[in-house]
């Protein structure tokens, strides 16, 4: 077996040079409880790993222009421990709690869920419908990119060659806003997600709904935002005929794969009921935000 370095910076420009010395044969190192299996199983052989859970500004979860911005480095439990995050985005927060055991959201992080690009994975749905927008470094310097925008496919991201997701951004919320995540799994816990699907609105003071974002997960070969389903809720006092249109317009969306979790037609119609259960609970948690 061929050597593998290993470093820890400290700064992100130091991340970002290590990254673009490596000829791409560098990985970035969170977690690393979806790197260290694929390295194991051979699927990834880096010439170097680049561990960047020392670098403060990845690591910390601060309040931001009226919204939240973490680290993308930060880890999971950090995130769902932290209460004025988890009461602005209990949806955000129910998705990351289900990410693995306890002990894996002590090293498992949001920006390597996101990263992996697996299509089922649970923060993306969540982060998508709540109009996350990721602040990523690279040789080219600073951009941002919504969410929706850095997965392509399995295992593969948007992002150029040594660049790194430093954070995460949630935009404020108005007044009488929920979100929810749900998801599918033939076991309770430590599975992946069949379907997921994450819904955020918000209503105006007669209960009428002003702005919704509608995602799914692992029903395509990516998480998809979709817009359709949210068009169902907007207007509306998401009363049973909207959130009809909203399971139809979910549904609708689906390219799944069928595999021994489930069939294509079986995700299809999971995607409907899942994506109308989380608005009825986005809508509940909206109510009480009154
Ligand atoms: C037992 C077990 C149960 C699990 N259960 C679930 C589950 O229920 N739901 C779920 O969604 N996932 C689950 N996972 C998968 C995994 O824990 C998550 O995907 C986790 O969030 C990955 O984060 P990490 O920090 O460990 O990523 P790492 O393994 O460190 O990295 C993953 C990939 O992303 C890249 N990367 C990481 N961070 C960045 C960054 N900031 N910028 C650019 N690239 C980056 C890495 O190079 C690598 O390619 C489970 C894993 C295990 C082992």
């Amino acid at each position: 077996m061929s050597e593998i370095l290993y470093e820890a910076p400290k700064t992100l420009e130091a991340a970002v040079a290590l990254l673009a010395g490596a000829g791409g044969q560098a990985r970035v190192l969170a977690g690393g409880t979806d790197l260290l299996i694929q390295m194991r199983a051979g699927r990834v052989v880096p010439g170097l790993l680049v561990d960047i859970k020392g670098i403060v500004e990845m690591t910390t979860i601060v309040a931001e222009n009226g919204g939240f911005r973490f680290g993308a480095a930060a880890s999971c439990m950090e995130l769902v421990e932290h209460q004025a995050f988890a009461r602005e985005w209990p949806g955000v927060t129910d998705a990351v709690k289900l990410i693995g055991s306890v002990q894996v959201k002590g090293r498992a992080t949001v920006g390597g869920n996101l990263c992996n690009a697996s299509p089922a994975a649970d923060s993306v749905p969540a982060l998508i419908a709540a109009g996350a927008v990721a602040r990523i470094v690279g040789p080219g310097g600073t951009r941002e990119a919504r969410v929706e925008d850095i997965p392509a496919g399995p295992g593969r991201t948007t992002l150029a060659d040594g660049e790194i997701v430093v954070s995460l951004f949630l935009p404020p919320r108005p007044a009488r806003s929920g979100d929810a995540y749900l998801r599918f799994t033939p076991r309770t816990e430590m599975d992946i997600a069949v379907v997921g699907a994450g819904v955020n609105l918000t209503l105006d003071e007669t209960g009428v709904c002003t702005h919704a974002r509608v995602s799914l997960g692992a029903v395509a070969e990516r998480a998809l935002l979709v817009p359709e389903a949210a068009a169902a809720l907007i207007g509306s006092k998401v009363d049973e005929g909207a959130l009809g249109r909203l399971a139809a317009a979910a549904s609708a969306a689906c390219r799944p794969i069928a595999d021994k979790r489930g069939t294509r037609e079986f995700r299809v119609e999971v995607a409907g009921v899942l994506a109308r259960r989380a608005a009825g609970i986005a809508l509940d948690r909206a109510r009480r935000k009154g």
